[in-house]
């Protein structure tokens, strides 16, 4: 076969290995997954890397090394175990394990070449680049090139392919965040300004809701107040985690773990529900931060929000909704979250790749909306005292026969319900509150464009919507249908009533844009360290001197185990080999 060549996203927190597939990137699992955790754990078999080595960080801080990217560049050595490593030599074993992963993949005999283009972060100096490079040399890696993380991000959404355009780049990872304005002329694609701050990310919220988790326990158990110890300390950090994620997309999470904390004999099990505005609550002034950020990179690259084409948002804690939220709040503009945020960067680094090596990428065409659609709401503004001073002088010059009523249309605000640069075809439902209690008609006007205040945009058109018997706090759920000729569907269905209305409108056509990899990557599948887990987990289970609830906890977690399996639950897989294995790292310490 040919000689491969992969796309890298070496990051603190996790990496990401992409190969080419069928003309489109794709993230190749290692060890199983779709992120390998950069960290790196000596044993004495040898060294350990991802999510193994993630664990054993807990228990053996000293024989564990993570985020080594913060210290790439620097002249350092750092003591893992009872070796001395350069930060080079340290990201090296990572890149090994993931060139390792690619010769598995394409069955490569251990000597054949594999090219890789590996991302950095922008704000790289050169000496960071320098020992990046180093450390892919030392992996036997074969560099391409090294190319900036929102080029790459850029890349994986297409940009190379819009002309002259502008846009600003949100990377939210776990233990990082970079912004970057960048602007693609004619195929190239160039950083303008970057910021962020590189001591933020996932783990910061994580942090957060672990001691919140904690604290709530101890009160609602009346425990005092304890420091949690390790093996705690280890499960707490997994569930917040674990929470964390299931918010982006629910509003609460019911968080149940048998056999979490013994004391003087007693067992306490933690059942608690934490819901989304508790987690927005704890990290509100940590993403309000970044906002901050966002304005200020846009400022000083001399810009305006005007100048820009879109606000893409990458990175895995992007996808929380608070995120967005605040963006749009602060800046008027709503943010794109990128298809595979976490991904999405070593996609990049493979497109980028295939360019170099002439290689054909897909170059179909996709359409994308160029503007914003949605329908005219009333909000805080309409009603403002302004407003309702404006409002009685027309009322005034109507009642003396001045003007007519349809002189004067509300202030209402824009509310999109699809945003400019979607992929199209596209369908789309929000949710809107009556006005006033027990209302009857519902006017749903229909505005295309970008302002914030609905008379600022192109109006396409009306439905109306009438209920007979309606409820106090009725509610009408829109959706729109955009087909690639600009063809907007409505319909608006009251929802207690069932009441529904059609209606089509012509839109302006979408416009060109080379598709990137939007596909979806294929389910998870599990390899692997599962057989060698149950066998530790057996061995422990028929020692005498370890406690027996301890050792009631780890059967059932095996049988649940073997039952998912059975069940092929993937996800319930992942979910319990975790709690195994925070559980055998600490039986098996206390044992050794
Ligand atoms: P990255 O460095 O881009 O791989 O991002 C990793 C961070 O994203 C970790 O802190 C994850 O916990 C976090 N993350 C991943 N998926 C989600 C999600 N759905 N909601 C919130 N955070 C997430």
């Amino acid at each position: 076969m040919q000689t491969p060549i992969v796309g890298i996203d070496l990051g603190t927190t996790n990496s990401v290995v992409s190969i080419l597939e069928d003309k489109l990137p794709k993230t190749l699992l290692v060890d199983g997954q779709k992120l390998l955790p950069s960290v790196v754990c000596l044993t004495t078999d040898g060294m350990l890397v991802g999510k193994v080595a993630k664990n054993m960080a807990i228990l053996e801080p000293e024989n564990t090394v993570a985020s080594i990217k913060r210290k790439m560049g620097q002249d350092v050595e750092i003591t893992i175990g009872n070796r001395q490593m350069r930060p080079e030599e340290v990201s090296a074993v990572i890149l090994q394990k993931i060139r390792q992963a690619v010769l598995d993949h394409y069955q490569l005999a251990a000597d054949a070449i594999v090219k890789a283009v590996i991302t950095v972060p922008a704000y790289f100096t050169e000496e960071q680049r320098e020992a990046t490079k180093q450390a892919a040399e030392l992996a036997k890696l074969q560099v391409e090139r090294i190319i900036n993380e929102p080029t790459a991000a850029a890349l994986a959404y297409g940009m190379s392919h819009l002309e002259e355009t502008i846009l600003a780049i949100y990377d939210l990872g776990g233990g990082t965040f970079d912004i970057s304005i960048i602007e693609s002329d004619a195929g190239l694609v160039e950083v303008r300004a970057t910021t962020g701050n590189n001591q933020l990310g996932g783990d910061d919220f994580d942090a957060l809701l672990a001691a919140k988790i904690w604290e709530d326990f101890l009160a609602t158990n009346k425990l005092g107040n304890i420091a949690a110890s390790r093996k705690e300390q280890a499960r707490l950090n997994r569930i917040a985690e674990q929470t964390k994620i299931k918010l982006s997309t629910s509003e609460s999470v019911d968080i149940q773990e048998s056999f979490f904390f013994k004391t003087n004999d007693t067992n306490y099990h933690l059942e608690q529900t934490i819901t989304r505005k508790d987690f927005e609550a704890l990290i509100h002034d940590k993403v309000a931060e970044t906002v901050t950020h966002l304005a200020k990179a846009i400022d000083e690259a001399d810009l305006t929000k005007a100048d820009l084409a879109g606000i893409i948002l990458v990175g895995g804690s992007s996808r929380i909704p608070l995120v967005s939220q605040l963006i749009e709040a602060q800046l008027k503009m709503k943010p794109v979250l990128i298809d595979l945020p976490d991904e999405a960067v070593a996609h990049g680094a493979t497109i980028q790749g295939a360019i170099i090596n002439k290689l054909d990428i897909d170059t179909v065409l996709v359409d994308i909306t160029p503007h914003s659609l949605g329908v005219a709401v009333i909000d805080d503004l309409t009603y403002s005292m302004e407003n309702v001073m404006e409002l009685m002088k027309q009322k005034e010059a109507i009642e003396a026969g001045e003007a007519k009523e349809e002189d004067f249309p509300d202030d209402l605000a824009a509310a999109a319900i699809i945003t400019k640069n979607s992929p199209i075809p596209i369908k789309k439902s929000s949710f809107f509150h009556a006005s006033s209690p027990f209302q009857k008609k519902y006017l749903i006007e229909v505005f295309q464009g970008e302002g914030e205040r609905f008379h600022e945009n192109r109006i396409i058109g009306e439905a109306r919507l009438e209920v007979k018997d309606p409820v106090e706090d009725g509610k009408i759920e829109v959706t729109f249908e955009l087909d690639i000729n600009g063809l907007l569907k409505l319909t608006a269905v009251e929802t207690s009533s069932k009441v529904e209305v059609k209606a089509t409108f012509q839109s302006s056509k979408g416009k060109k844009m080379r598709k990137s990899q939007l596909k979806e990557v294929e389910v998870l599948s599990i390899e692997v360290t599962e057989n060698t887990l149950i066998k530790r987990a057996e061995a422990l289970l028929v020692i005498p001197t370890i406690d027996a609830e301890d050792k009631e906890e780890l059967q059932t977690l095996v049988d649940s185990y073997r039952t998912a399996e059975a069940n092929e639950a993937v996800e319930e897989l992942a979910k319990l080999e975790d709690e195994i294995l925070d559980l055998l790292y600490y039986l098996e310490k206390a044992e050794a």
